[in-house]
């Protein structure tokens, strides 16, 4: 007697769950297949499972086929077979393929019985439209976005939606991760995918906070109806860094509403977020729990040969050739994110112009010093005073004195903050070593340096300078 399809299924999963690390990826590529059959045939057994997509298929023979093969003889015995049923979205139909035995010698799809995935009907009538401005930047696509373990699964999916955008189960795609990740290049590839390969789709990137300002500005103006019209009207909507409607509660009922209009009639919804979205605060409930219905795939800090291969990716891009072992310092000192990579380009190819000087690690040393980010294990408060005051032309004394004179209060705020950023020393001791000062006058400071920092881009050279003659004040 053969158990039934999803017994056997379930058995396998199990084997599956244990042997995938990741539980993202299992949730992804295995939770979503459906076990339909089980059958003998003459000494076979074959098992049949519905996969959503075409999609699902490649990247499991990719993935997952030696893992597959073991595990189903694990359970059904050495004559078992998978085979797979693939739900096809409507244009696929031609070129139909639906019965796929796992890895065939040619993996060309045989013609079998359709089946029909519900795809809703597109109002015919649609009235012309004008055209929408994407908003998306030309040079993000998916050619210059290297490919790297921090990103492949958020990667593949990204392809897979912008080939079949609203037709994949990924719907809606939300990307996280740190800052200068990539999460802005990826999800605007997509767009820019769907614009070169599907011309008539209307393709929109805003920020949160552009939609936010374009809501109140409609509410204002009276035209909220024009507004939602309008958002109602795109194919594939981009939404960049989601955090932002946290606590916009009137910004968030009105995205609920587009959320699920353009859910419904199937077209695609992508996001981004700087962290995972149970971790995004003042949004409601059923707004992340929509935002987790589809895909949700981060983006990782980049490993050592992925920072390695972008930077090489960059510098041939700007036509300059970079030595290897330049490559291996800047990969090596700069790890946090993409971003900093870049930045630690342009400043090494500046250097470079100016002082008409020749890319080697020795010119990369000093000029990416104050970018390296290592935590100077020999700076002390006393040095930090020291090089501050000596920016202000200042005696340090007056760092330790009650003066509330203004120019003493910000040079004292200034090296107050970077001995929180820069020595390992706790609030208490700096507090101390400012003329015995309280913990939280230490925390304010902070506080207040960073504030203006943010604010006011005359402060923040001037914190920057300060930063720099650290940095370079040591040996
Ligand atoms: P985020 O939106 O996550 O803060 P961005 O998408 O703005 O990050 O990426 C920061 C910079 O790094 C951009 O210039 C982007 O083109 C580049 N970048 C990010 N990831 C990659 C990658 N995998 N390959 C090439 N460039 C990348
Ligand atoms: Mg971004």
């Amino acid at each position: 007697m053969l158990p039934s399809p999803s017994e056997a299924w379930q058995s396998c999963l199990e084997i599956f769950q244990d042997n995938i690390e990741n539980t993202i990826s299992f949730q992804t590529w295995f939770a979503p297949i459906k076990p339909v059959e089980l059958a003998k045939s003459g000494s076979q057994i074959l098992l049949t499972v519905e996969l959503p997509s075409r999609f699902y298929y490649e990247w499991l023979e990719e993935h997952y086929y030696a893992l597959i093969s073991t595990t189903l003889a694990k359970v059904l015995g050495p004559d078992a077979r998978l085979y797979y049923k693939i739900i096809l979205a409507k244009e696929e139909e031609e070129e139909a393929a639906m019965r796929l035995p796992a890895r065939t010698v040619s993996r060309r799809p045989r013609t079998q019985p359709l089946i029909r995935s519900e795809v809703p009907q597109e109002p015919v009538d649609r009235p012309a439209l004008p055209p929408v401005k994407s908003n998306l930047g030309l040079n993000r696509t998916f050619d210059n976005f290297v490919e790297g373990d921090c990103n492949r699964l958020a990667r593949s999916a990204a392809v897979a939606i912008a080939q079949n955008p609203g037709e994949t189960s990924f719907n809606p795609f939300l990307i996280y991760g740190g800052v200068g990740l990539g999460k802005t290049h990826l999800i605007q590839a997509i767009g820019n995918y769907v614009r070169a390969n599907h011309g008539k789709k209307r393709v929109l990137y805003v920020s949160s906070e552009r939609f936010t300002n374009d809501f109140v500005q409609a509410i204002q103006q009276n035209q909220i109806s024009r507004f939602s019209s309008f958002y109602r009207s795109i194919d594939v909507l981009i939404i960049d860094d989601v955090q932002f409607f946290g606590g916009k509660e009137k910004t968030q009922e009105e995205f609920f509403h587009v959320f699920n209009e353009l859910h419904q009639i199937r077209k695609q919804i992508i996001l981004s977020a700087d962290r995972p979205p149970k971790e995004i605060k003042g949004i409601e409930e059923r707004l992340l729990s929509r935002f987790q219905w589809g895909l949700t795939a981060d983006l990782q800090v980049p490993e050592l040969e992925t920072r390695m291969a972008i930077l090489k990716r960059k510098a041939s891009d700007d036509g300059i050739d970079l030595p290897q072992d330049v490559i291996d310092f800047i990969a090596h000192n700069i790890k946090s994110n993409i971003r900093e990579l870049e930045g630690a380009l342009v400043r090494l190819m500046t250097h470079a112009t100016l002082l008409n000087d020749e890319i080697n690690t020795a010119m990369a040393k000093t000029a990416l010093k104050d970018l390296i980010h290592h935590r100077p294990a020999n700076l002390s408060i006393d040095h930090i005073q020291q090089i501050v005051c000596e920016y202000f032309d200042m005696n340090q004394d007056l760092l330790r004195e009650k003066t509330r004179k203004r120019e003493v209060v910000q040079a004292r705020q200034i090296a107050m903050f970077f001995s929180r950023k820069l020595t390992q020393n706790s609030l208490k001791t700096i507090g101390l070593q400012f003329g015995g000062r309280d913990h939280s006058t230490v925390v304010h400071s902070n506080n207040a340096v960073a504030d203006q920092m943010e604010t006011n881009k005359q402060y923040r050279d001037m914190v920057e300078q300060i930063r720099s003659s650290l940095l370079s004040s040591l040996p």
